[in-house]
């Protein structure tokens, strides 16, 4: 192609909302446009990058059996109604009206459609197992729209869902898309790991997200330093440590006013966060609080609450007025001695002697707290946030931390749909079964940034070969004043067509300064220049995007020498 025939939309301007590189970049190098707030069409260039990150997922999905098809949009509301999504799925789930009065909403994902197709059209165990995927536009009215494409209102997923006679078979199903997955991110260049994510009610190992590793990532990820143990930070368990130390201190009342936050409390008493507890109050399934205990340096981890039995979901935190006439103080002022509602306490919170924690009175704390001595009842569970050197959970190493971005996404459903849509095949006993049901999802738009912000420097993007949007880049100096240039780059263009090189060749009429920045901000892996000095030579200038050094190669021995750059 030639840059006379292609929208190249290069600026210098950054809007004030880009705050990541590749947001910029992506604006900068001319690939998306903003249409509103989680908006954006996808320019010429940049679909060619997202046209590319496609084919190779096809041709993956294609070869793990997976069929594709293509759904609607607009989903019918009845559909969310019977797996009851409709009302569970909040604002993020954009609602409207067709113009009978009927509802409907722009689909976030496909579960509900999909499980109406297979409820059509597979009726006997022996169609299963069967694979099926699209890669469409998504619609999630997300709270926060930002990062570009990396959180976008409207953004392109590919989403498969499998059915199975039973769990084993989903099993198998699983496996072959996290080996699919692991072949697509390869071939994709990007650096990333799957981790154990968690997998609601399923539980198990059932579901993996796979993250792009980048500073930049909205996801924190925990890794083993002394196996393959990895969990996102919602999953990552903690282990029961060490028993209390039996009590040396007597339990004593500190006078503390006006003291609220646990930062307070240390400082006025001289001593760590790591000796005080903190008393969260959540809503329990009867209307009772429930207090949940942490050590003052941990977070509660929300997801492992809400799988605490007898917490009310969604996890609600108690309000304070309520906090205030159950228990007649405030929230930072509960304390664990005579606390009369279920405790239920973190195991790293579990194995303190001698804390301080509040008093349930205002103005006061507990010094030589001991829970054996002074708390009257308990319950030990798993309930923070892991935090860096924490042991791993196989018991084999340290956890590290690092931040992702969620990539793709692949999730063992069970029978969830397939029970509330009644979506049943006959099994090989003559008796319906309903079907058990995987999902897998990887965010197309997303990837394109997730790989800027790994491969970049100064000047621009440096694509991976595989979703460059051209191969090479032909930038020839006077093209449009030196007939002996002009001849040699239209020849050695149709060279590299012939070939089945995707080559750009850059005849506009812009100096050569802004050609060559242009070239390295698209990111375009390799590159020649074609001027008169270096045909004086016989030579042309070759520089690879992610080298420093230019070369001066014979210009008859270009195509081969790209060639061999390109399939090496
Ligand atoms: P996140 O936690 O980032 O919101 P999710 O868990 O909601 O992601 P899934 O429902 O698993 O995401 O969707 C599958 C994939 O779609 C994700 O792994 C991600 O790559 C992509 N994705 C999800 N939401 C967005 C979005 N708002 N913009 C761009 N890509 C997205
Ligand atoms: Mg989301």
């Amino acid at each position: 192609m030639k840059s006379s025939d292609l929208l190249i939309p290069t600026v210098k301007e950054l809007p004030n909302d880009a705050k990541i590189i590749s947001h910029q970049l992506m604006i900068r190098a001319g690939l998306i446009s903003k249409l509103a707030s989680g908006l954006y069409s996808y320019l010429p260039i940049g679909l060619r990058v997202i046209q590319k990150i496609e084919k190779i997922i096809r041709e993956e999905m294609n070869k793990s059996l997976a069929q594709e098809l293509l759904m609607p949009v607009a989903q019918p509301a009845e559909l969310w109604q019977k797996s009851e999504r409709w009302e569970e799925y909040g604002p993020e789930l954009l609602r409207f009206q067709d113009r009978h009065g009927r509802d409907f909403c722009m689909g976030p994902t496909h579960e509900e459609v999909i499980t109406n197709i297979a409820k059509q059209y597979l009726k006997s165990y022996k169609q299963l197992p069967i694979n099926f995927y699209q890669i469409q536009t998504k619609f999630r009215d997300e709270i926060r729209p930002r990062f570009g494409v990396m959180r976008s209102r409207e953004f392109i997923m590919k989403d498969a869902y499998s059915f199975h006679i039973d769990e084993a078979s989903l099993g198998e199903t699983y496996q072959v898309m996290y080996q699919t997955y692991c072949n697509i991110f390869d071939r994709l260049g990007l650096e990333y790991r799957a981790v154990l994510a968690d997998s609601g009610p399923i539980g198990g190992d059932s579901s993996h997200e796979f993250h792009v590793l980048a500073d930049s990532g909205e996801d924190v990820i925990c890794f083993s330093d002394g196996s393959d143990y990895a969990a996102n930070l919602e999953r990552a368990e903690t282990l029961k440590v060490v028993d209390p130390d039996s009590p040396k201190e007597e339990l004593t009342v500190a006078e503390t006013p006006g003291v609220k936050t646990i930062d307070d409390v240390c400082k006025l008493l001289d001593i760590k966060p790591q000796s005080t507890v903190k008393t969260l109050l959540v809503e329990g399934e009867s209307d009772t609080l429930i207090a949940l205990v942490l050590r003052g340096d941990h977070e509660l981890n929300e997801v492992k609450a809400a799988k605490v039995k007898g917490i009310k979901q969604p996890l609600q935190m108690a309000d304070e007025e309520k906090i205030r006439k159950e228990l007649g103080c405030s929230v930072g002022s509960i304390g664990l001695v005579g606390l009369s509602i279920p405790i239920i306490v973190d195991y790293a919170a579990a194995g303190l002697s001698d804390f301080v924690c509040g008093a349930n009175e205002d103005g006061k704390h507990l010094t030589g707290v001991n829970w054996k001595r002074d708390v009257a009842g308990f319950m030990e569970v798993d309930l923070r946030n892991v935090v860096s050197g924490d042991p791993s959970p196989d018991g084999k190493g340290k956890l590290e931390i690092k931040r992702g971005i969620e990539v793709g996404h692949i999730f063992q459903l069970g029978t969830k749909y397939s029970d509330a849509m009644n979506a049943n095949v006959i099994g090989e006993d003559g008796k319906a079964v309903n079907m058990n049901m995987g999902c897998y999802g990887i965010g197309v738009t997303r990837i394109v940034a997730a790989s800027i912000e790994q491969n970049h420097d100064d000047n621009g993007i440096i694509f991976p070969e595989a979703i460059a949007p051209f191969q090479l880049i032909i930038v020839p100096i006077n093209y449009n004043k030196s007939n002996r240039v002009r001849d040699l780059a239209d020849e050695l263009y149709e060279k590299f067509l012939k070939q089945g090189v995707e080559v750009l060749l850059d005849n506009r009429k812009e100096r050569a300064g802004i050609m060559f920045a242009d070239s390295e901000l698209l990111g375009i892996p390799h590159r020649i220049v074609i001027s008169d000095t270096h045909a004086d030579n016989g030579n042309v200038e070759y520089k690879g995007r992610n080298e420093v050094e230019k070369n001066e190669i014979e210009y008859n021995s270009a195509v081969d020498f790209i060639i061999a750059k390109l399939y090496k």
